[in-house]
């Protein structure tokens, strides 16, 4: 058996290998191999790190001996000997995991310095001041990171030292100033950890190393690992390479470069120089910092230089890079690079113009972009030029800027907006009772609450720009309004909130509206733009390649135009229970609810059919020729009622009050009849409505119901035929568990369709069909696909009901389950694919061996969800419905599932 490898020279990697070396080892091997000028060095393999962590912290056997030989390999390249007095080597010892995870150990800059080799680094350097500066920035982070000092108690010394002299640069301080600052710094780490500061070289670096594999497991690291659903088990790697220094005067400096703007997408370099600094001064504000282009003055030939070695990487990864380097002396020397992070709309300019570069290929450029971020391009921002100091941030919920009146309830958001407002919710947090403000609101602020919480996970669905979390808001919901510090905002007072950064401001701010949807919306200025164009590109190779169709869930005419406008080819999902809403048909539902006679009943249908066949008419002509899937009545009857709890009470403040009149839901009853009403109400009252008397279970007890509703929908098709339209009807019965059901039913309303077909003498097919939504109905899909010509997954009732948990109340537990991993995904989010997945894919194969023509699809958010919208194509639905706003999402991730990869593998 031969011994495992531990350490790799920069010169044995390469970019794929950042599972053994890390990220930041596999690019810096790759750099080296490349030709970059890179300090050399070697890499401490991230399985090294794993045995050091499975045998209690003692490194594996042979580890150390290897780090001595490429310890004296990279000692004979750079003609020096580690901390040798006389001339010291200096090395840096740098973490690095397979993935970027800031808050795992910070690097370690210096190490080899010590009291003898500071000495000959001077002599070396000829400045005295240098080689102190480099030694008490050696004690700083080493104290701080290896030997866990508070890091503050050195800012503070340096800041005394600074005051004592009167300056407030650190440039400021001359050799002696540090000095006695290593003097301090020595002695604070000796008091502080007992211990001394290890002055022998090997020593430094065997702890350093030692430290970095200890901080896979410090807190920090394992919290950013469980938000981000990084595995525990991958370990990091330590990088030690030979320092260059940019903190030698004004010859030398540090930098970060994008190689293309991460922001905008603009073809040209981007980012920050530092003249006469090191490590991370760039980024830690000390200073500040010139543009990257600046250089070209004070650094023009290694300025020259790093522009070439940058258009080397993008060629070489062909990808926006982003890299860390530094100038020593006019030297340019490569430290990092890995492919860049951007923005949504720099990623389809970059992959737009990668192609027009011929650097990449449509399809590699069409899986580059993230489907689950489309949605952004299409959101309003904060106009450019108006800056104004944000009062509060939070988390970046849900994208897009919004502007309007701060309101504290749900109830004050849809009054406000029914007046024609524009509002903002502010809350706490949300619960599902302030779903109908949030849905009329144009943005959502909450203090407490994450970015899985309710108010989170709503703004995402409907689209809604939502800042959660900013907890320096105080919100007084009694008041009607809400504190930061010393300001005060009222209810209707104007504030603006970006989802895209989180802030929060006060006033209103000026929004732009998208290039994309000013283009759509005919601006010919806008369809000039890159971003229409990459959009218009992409989009029409996902159409081309996709096999899976998209639909929408629309239940109004105007939906269902936003759902063709955004490329939706038929609906999914039109749901039938709006249409019982109304101030003219509420009395009617209620007559039908509580209909005694099958007269009162009837005559209830007779007012409510005509209502409902014009809903469909408008769909239907919307819709031409696209296949419409009307579902019948689906919730629980006691959702047109009043509030049981409401209604209680305000007929018990009426009977103490001896009140002639109780106000019910904004209307006024004889107190006789609202008790009535409340008696109603307690015998529809349930247990459990999510399992109660609903969906097909309605068309049972209540048969004319349904007769009406089919009546109304194939009513409206005929006339809409008889117009020279050509309306698809699909008739979806929701909540089959048996296959008697949908027997019963379909028995019963085909033939009421028929007549309706007869009557008007007009032509026309319907296809029946059924939803899957409970787990019954997907181990017996055979049986229940003899008598349903369609299936539509509605997953989220599956959800609920394979799990057994209730959407509504997840919000008290599903957190945390997240947090500790107890589901694999939020399950409302994404399909479950082991079990809820499972369901579906046996309902497909036992569906579809009973009925060779099965036509199957998905409803529900699922339907919109890029991960989802890949399994849905794997087990070969036909389309996916989601809402009208997702298509876009729904249709590239279906074209990225076609070519094979999800969007999200490749990040
Ligand atoms: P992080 O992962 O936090 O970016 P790095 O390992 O990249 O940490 O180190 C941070 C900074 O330290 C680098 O950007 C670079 O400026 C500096 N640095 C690291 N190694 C060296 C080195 N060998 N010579 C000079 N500077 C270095
Ligand atoms: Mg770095
Ligand atoms: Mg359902």
């Amino acid at each position: 058996m031969t011994a495992t490898k531990y350490v790799y020279d920069f010169e044995e990697g390469n970019k794929d290998m950042k599972y053994l070396l890390g990220g930041k080892g596999a690019n810096l091997a790759e750099m080296t191999n490349m030709g970059l000028p890179v300090p050399h060095g070697f890499t401490v393999t991230c399985e090294a790190c794993n045995a050091f962590r499975a045998a209690g912290g003692q490194f594996p056997d042979g580890m150390l001996d290897e780090v001595g030989v490429h310890l004296v390999a990279l000692e004979q390249k750079m003609g020096r000997g580690l901390g040798d007095p006389a001339d010291p080597l200096l090395v840096s010892v740098r973490s690095g995991a397979p993935f970027s995870m800031p808050g795992m150990m910070d690097t370690v800059l210096n190490v080899g310095l010590n009291d003898a080799s500071v000495e000959g680094l001077a002599k070396q350097t000829g400045s005295q001041r240098f080689a102190w500066d480099s030694y008490r920035r050696l004690l700083q982070m080493f104290g701080k990171t290896v030997m866990g000092v508070d890091g503050d108690r050195f800012e503070e010394a340096i800041d005394e030292a600074k005051h004592a002299k009167g300056v407030k640069n650190d440039l400021d301080l001359d050799e002696g100033d540090l000095h006695a600052l290593v003097a301090r710094f020595k002695q604070i780490i000796a008091s502080e950890t007992g211990r001394d500061f290890p002055q022998e070289p090997k020593e430094q670096l065997r702890l350093g190393i030692q430290a970095v594999f200890g901080s896979w497991d410090n807190k920090r690291a394992i919290d950013y690992r469980r938000k981000n659903k990084i595995a525990d088990d991958l370990g990091t790697a330590v990088n030690v390479q030979s320092m260059v220094f940019g903190n030698k005067g004004d010859d030398s400096g540090t930098g970060v470069a994008f190689t293309r703007n991460p922001a905008d997408g603009e073809r040209a370099p981007y980012g920050d120089y530092l003249p006469n600094a090191q490590g991370e001064d760039v980024v830690a504000g000390i200073r500040n910092t010139m543009k990257l282009e600046e250089m070209a003055d004070v650094q023009p030939q290694a300025w020259e230089e790093l522009k070439g070695h940058l258009q080397a990487l993008e060629r070489h990864y062909r990808d926006m890079c982003d890299v860390e380097f530094t100038v020593e002396q006019g030297k340019l020397w490569m430290l990092q690079t890995r492919v860049g992070k951007r923005t949504a709309f720099a990623e389809w300019i970059m992959a737009y113009d990668m192609l027009d570069e011929s650097l990449i290929d449509v399809d590699t450029a069409l899986l580059r972009l993230d489907a689950d971020r489309l949605e952004e391009l299409f959101k309003k921002v904060v106009a450019v030029g108006t800056r104004l100091e944000a009062i509060a941030s939070g988390l970046n919920a849900s994208p897009g800027a919004a502007v309007g009146r701060a309101v504290f309830t749900a109830d004050d958001a849809q009054a406000w907006a029914e007046r024609g407002e524009d509002v903002i919710l502010v809350r706490r947090e949300t619960t599902p009772d302030d779903y109908h403000g949030m849905i009329r609101s144009q943005g959502i602020l909450t203090s407490a609450g994450g970015t899985n919480s309710h108010a989170a996970v709503v703004a995402r669905g409907e689209g809604i720009p939502a800042v959660c979390g900013a907890d320096a808001i105080h919100v007084d919901r009694a008041e009607r309004r809400f504190t930061v510090g010393s300001l005060t905002v009222a209810e209707g007072e104007w504030i603006t909130i970006d989802g895209f950064t989180g802030k929060v401001y006060a006033g209103q701010l000026e929004l732009a509206d998208s290039p994309i949807e000013r283009a759509r919306s005919g601006d010919p200025e806008a369809r000039r733009e890159k971003i229409w164009q990459a959009y218009e590109r992409f989009m029409a190779r996902a159409d081309q390649v996709r096999r899976l169709r998209v639909r929408a869930n629309a239940d109004t005419p105007q939906q269902s135009a936003n759902a063709i406008e955004r490329g939706a080819e038929g609906i999914g999902l039109c749901r039938t229970e709006h249409m019982f809403l109304g101030e003219e048909r509420v009395a009617a539902v209620r007559t039908m609810i509580f209909a005694s006679t099958a007269e009162e009943e009837h005559a209830a249908y007779d007012v409510l059919a005509p209502l409902q066949r014009e809903d469909f008419v408008g769909i239907f002509r919307e819709m031409d020729g696209k296949p419409v899937t009307v579902r019948l009545l689906d919730p629980p009857l006691h959702e047109f009622l009043p509030n049981q709890v409401d209604l209680a009470v305000a007929v018990a403040l009426a009977r103490q009050a001896d009140a002639k009149e109780v106000e019910v839901s904004g209307e006024r009853l004889p107190l006789a009849e609202a008790e009535e009403l409340l008696d109603r109400v307690n015998d529809l009252h349930e247990a459990n409505p999510m399992l109660g008397l609903r969906g097909l279970r309605l068309g049972i007890v209540k048969p004319g119901l349904y007769a009406m509703q089919v009546r109304a929908i194939v009513g409206a098709a005929c006339q809409v035929k008889s117009e020279g339209g050509n309306p698809v009807v699909e008739i979806m019965i929701p909540l089959a568990a048996t296959r008697e059901e949908l027997a019963q039913l379909r028995e019963e309303l085909e033939p009421v369709a028929r007549q309706v077909t007869a009557d008007r003498g007009v032509d026309l097919e319907v296809l029946w069909g059924t939803m899957i939504e409970l787990p019954r109905a997907a181990l017996t899909a055979g049986e229940i696909a003899e008598v349903a010509e369609f299936f539509s997954f509605g997953t989220n009732d599956l959800t609920q009901t394979t799990f057994g948990f209730s959407r509504d109340d997840i919000g008290k537990f599903l957190g945390l389950y997240e947090e500790r991993k107890l589901v694999p995904v939020n399950p409302f989010v994404t399909i479950d694919r082991p079990g809820v997945g499972r369901l579906m894919r046996l309902a497909c194969e036992e569906g579809r061996a009973a009925r060779e023509h099965l036509h199957l699809g998905i409803c529900g958010e699922h339907g919109g969800d890029p991960d989802s919208v890949r399994f849905c194509h794997e087990i070969g639905l036909d389309y996916v419905s989601c809402s009208p706003f997702r298509v876009p999402t729904a249709r590239l991730a279906a074209g990225q599932a076609a070519l094979g990869e999800a969007s999200s593998a490749s990040k």
